[in-house]
């Protein structure tokens, strides 16, 4: 969606100055800009990568994990112990030109009100609308992608069969969604499987097992969803949802399991997580399906890079970032990019987040209170960004485009 127009330079170096293109009245105009919540306060703080002491902050309810949504112009900050969602213009749009796109940057700024609902999880966004899991609701409130876009949104509800840790995807006419059976003793409903509601919110097709089923991504034509038995593949079809159960093959450890998936934009694979130690490249169409990499240390946050594509990174507890060839289903390079973030502890003790900015890798580093902007090329640090605090989950939106 986002098109690069020339400016490979100005990518490299990841700076935005704008300069001069062919017609006098155009120009080429790269900026990323970098959404952070902190750990202890509830705010989120945002810059401009090539111009970090201009400040904006968002006051939330608590912490937040923070979702790009609208193709970029809205980010959401889902406050999952705070029962809150905050939605933020990010300010920066871009509109297809055919041959170019433009790029429009203004401030970012707030929708108001938040959104409210019991222990907001899980966010997806597909077919033009944001989904966002409430765990304790028993529900997912569903928003058009194209109204947040626009600074406003109407939401609607659809109903689990049980309050549980999942999601509702719109699908076709349907909502494809996750499947708990009846709460435990202690309330705790297990899930176990995946089918299709119809448009009234009617089961209209039978449950296919996933036990455990945690995380999904889309990429290509296929959805990929984590289960014990292995990872779920589900693709779109005139027929209903055609799954495939891809089963971790007999090389891969015992016991564990894939939770986590980021689905490629530019070509169908998925990079997952397995167990703590390891990652897994999926391909969802042709075999080998499932390759496994081993990992030194256990892993504390990945990536995929949407610029040079044949990229994934993994931070792992000892403060060493990997590259890891999605091709090749390998480690290429690793460096020591920060101090060492044990994972013993709470899941969410303060550690360090990925994300990407063109050419650059950012790392949130709390301990530090520092983002750290490492070159995508050689993990090099090209510099730090002083935010204070304890700089946690992150986001980046913007891009290249045309401002004329
Ligand atoms: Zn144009
Ligand atoms: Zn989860």
């Amino acid at each position: 969606m986002i098109k690069r127009i020339g400016g490979a330079s100005l990518l490299a170096l990841g700076l935005s100055t704008p300069v001069l293109a062919d017609h006098h009245d155009e120009q080429d105009v790269t900026l990323y800009r970098v959404f952070v919540g902190d750990h202890q306060a509830a705010q989120v703080t945002a810059f401009d990568l090539n111009a970090p002491d201009k400040r904006w902050t968002f006051d939330t309810k608590g912490q937040v994990k923070l979702y790009p949504v609208a193709n970029n112009t809205a980010v959401a900050a889902v406050q999952s112990f705070d029962d809150q969602v905050n939605f933020i213009q990010t300010g920066i749009s871009f509109h297809d030109h055919g041959g170019h796109s433009d790029i429009e940057v203004s401030e970012p700024k707030a929708i108001e009100p938040p959104l409210e609902g019991a222990q907001p999880f899980h966010l997806l966004e597909h077919a033009g609308m944001v989904s966002i899991n409430m765990d304790q609701g028993g529900y997912s409130v569903l928003l058009d992608s194209h109204e947040l876009s626009e600074g406003e949104f109407e939401m609607r509800q659809v109903e689990q069969n049980q309050a549980h840790h999942g999601f509702v995807i719109p699908w076709g006419d349907d909502w494809f969604v996750s499947v708990a059976d009846a709460p435990d003793e202690t309330g705790k409903a297990h899930r176990i499987g995946v089918r299709t509601l119809n448009a009234e919110g009617e089961p209209n097709s039978e449950m296919v097992k996933c036990t455990n089923l945690h995380g999904e991504s889309f990429s290509g034509s296929y959805l990929a969803l984590g289960c014990k038995e292995g990872v779920l593949t589900v693709k779109e079809s005139n027929n209903g949802p055609e799954y495939k159960m891809l089963s971790y093959p007999d090389s891969f450890p015992e016991g564990e399991m894939t939770g986590q998936f980021i689905g490629a934009q530019s070509y169908q694979a998925f990079l997952g997580s397995y167990g703590k130690k390891g990652m897994v490249v999926i391909d969802p169409a042709d075999a080998p399906h499932l390759q496994l990499i081993e990992l030194p240390f256990r892993r504390v946050d990945f990536a995929l890079d949407p610029v040079k594509i044949q990229n994934g990174y993994v931070l792992t507890e000892d403060g060493k970032l990997h590259k890891i060839d999605m091709m090749d289903a390998d480690i290429v390079q690793s460096a020591k990019v920060t101090q060492p973030y044990s994972l013993e502890g709470h899941w969410n003790d303060p550690r360090p987040r990925l994300a990407m900015a063109g050419d650059e890798i950012l790392l949130t580093d709390p301990k530090a209170g520092v983002i750290r902007r490492i070159n995508s090329a050689d993990l090099t640090e090209v510099g730090t960004i002083e935010v204070g605090g304890m700089p946690y989950n992150m986001t980046v939106v913007g891009g290249s485009g045309v401002s004329h």
